[in-house]
């Protein structure tokens, strides 16, 4: 049984400044631009506190809360991703040094950065890139290095967006693991606190010298019933018997040419996909020839360059683009990987602008009816 402690929502400060005396770097949820994105944060008071979001295909909207719940909401666009695998990354300089070139590496920079607010789905997504990342031959160096001494604060949820279908990828909503400390906020009538989950001697260290107190049995009944409560509400489901086998088998099916009418091919699914990591590298030179670099960028496979080899793209329409990436996250990726390339998450439905809906498109291809809703559980599109 883990150990259960609660920690008061006064106290949420307080884990913060313990952090910050440790030298971690804050990162967590915040309110801006009209939605909720993960950024540098220096006080608990910046969390979206009394927000919530409302997603739907193609739509996100925040909306106030009736309560002061700091972790009242889902996901948004952000994903822990932007600081792990960052949409631009030096990898070298190149300078003239009068008989050729010095070329100067870019070292790895080590950051402790402590996560707040990461939710189970996004632990898996972090698990994911590790694989891509760390194993194999050769581990990426940048990623490591942001990777190494990362605090983990994890927020079960306690709600589902109508986008999420964490349940059917076996990743959510509560965190198993992978986190330092878990929390499941609990709101009643004047009292606010967390049941909270110890997953390591650094979360208890950190923990320690914050008034906190054990959890009694009863506190850890309400969190456990969040937990069902969330998991209960999801607002998508997929079916993932043989999903692999299933899209091998439908390379050819009709539903990619329907898809293909609707994709834009604009690649929002995989920038806000935490698990995707499809890079490219550009060179630039200064206008005087002397110094040249080279960055990593962030690229899709639903941009045209991407297959690009000797004379042509290899995917050079929608269809083949669309089918690409989704047999990559639910089929090839297993294959390449050894797990689904998706958790359940729901950004890529939420942030398609056309509202296209990964569930959908495999219920389509299994040849199974739509969804009692057609897919957009019976909300207006805006
Ligand atoms: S599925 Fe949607 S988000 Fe993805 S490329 Fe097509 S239009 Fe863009
Ligand atoms: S494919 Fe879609 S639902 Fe799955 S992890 Fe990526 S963004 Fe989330």
């Amino acid at each position: 049984m883990p150990e259960h402690l609660v920690l008061g929502r006064e106290h949420l400060q307080g884990l913060f400044d313990a952090l910050k005396t440790r030298n971690y770097q804050i990162l967590g949820p915040t309110v801006r631009d009209g939605a909720i994105v993960y950024d540098e944060l220096s006080s608990s008071d910046e969390l979206p506190i009394g927000w919530t979001d409302e997603q739907e295909g193609g739509r996100y909207r925040l909306k106030k809360r009736n309560d002061r719940a700091c972790f009242g909401y889902v996901v948004g666009p952000h994903s822990w991703k932007r600081f792990l695998h960052p949409p631009a990354v030096r990898l070298w300089q190149a300078s003239r040094n009068g008989k050729g070139f010095q070329i100067l590496e870019e070292k790895p920079v080590k950051r402790k950065m402590a996560f707040i607010g990461v939710r189970a789905c996004e632990i898996h997504a972090i698990a994911i890139q590790d694989k891509v990342f760390l194993s194999g031959a050769v581990a990426d160096s940048h990623y490591q290095a942001r990777r190494d001494g990362n605090f983990v604060l994890a927020v079960n949820c306690g709600q589902a967006g109508n986008t999420c279908f964490c349940v059917s990828m076996s990743t959510g909503p509560k965190a198993d693991s992978g986190f330092d400390l878990a929390l499941t906020e609990i709101l009643e009538g004047e009292q606010h606190y967390f049941v909270v989950e110890i997953g390591t001697e650094l979360g208890r260290e950190v923990l320690s010298g914050i008034p906190q107190a054990g959890a009694s049995a009863a506190q850890v009944e309400k969190a456990k019933a969040i937990h069902a409560a969330a998991a209960s509400q999801m607002g998508r489901s997929m079916d993932t018997t043989g999903i692999k086998e299933l899209l091998y088998a439908n390379l050819e099916h009709p539903r990619w040419e329907e898809v293909a009418t609707r994709c834009l091919t604009c690649a929002n699914c995989t920038m806000v996909c935490p698990t995707c990591f499809c890079s490219t590298v550009e060179d630039i030179t200064d206008l005087t020839g002397e110094h040249a670099e080279r960055w990593r960028k962030w690229d899709s496979c639903f941009t045209t360059d991407f297959s690009y080899i000797h004379g042509g793209s290899v995917r050079a329409t929608a269809k083949s683009r669309y089918r690409q990436w989704m047999t990559h996250k639910l089929a090839t990726w297993i294959d390449q990987f050894g797990s689904s390339g998706c958790v359940g998450c729901g950004r890529c439905i939420t942030w398609c602008p056309v509202g296209i809906d990964i569930t959908e498109e495999v219920r389509a291809i299994r040849g199974g009816p739509p969804s009692a809703d057609g897919g957009h559980s019976g909300k207006e599109r805006p």
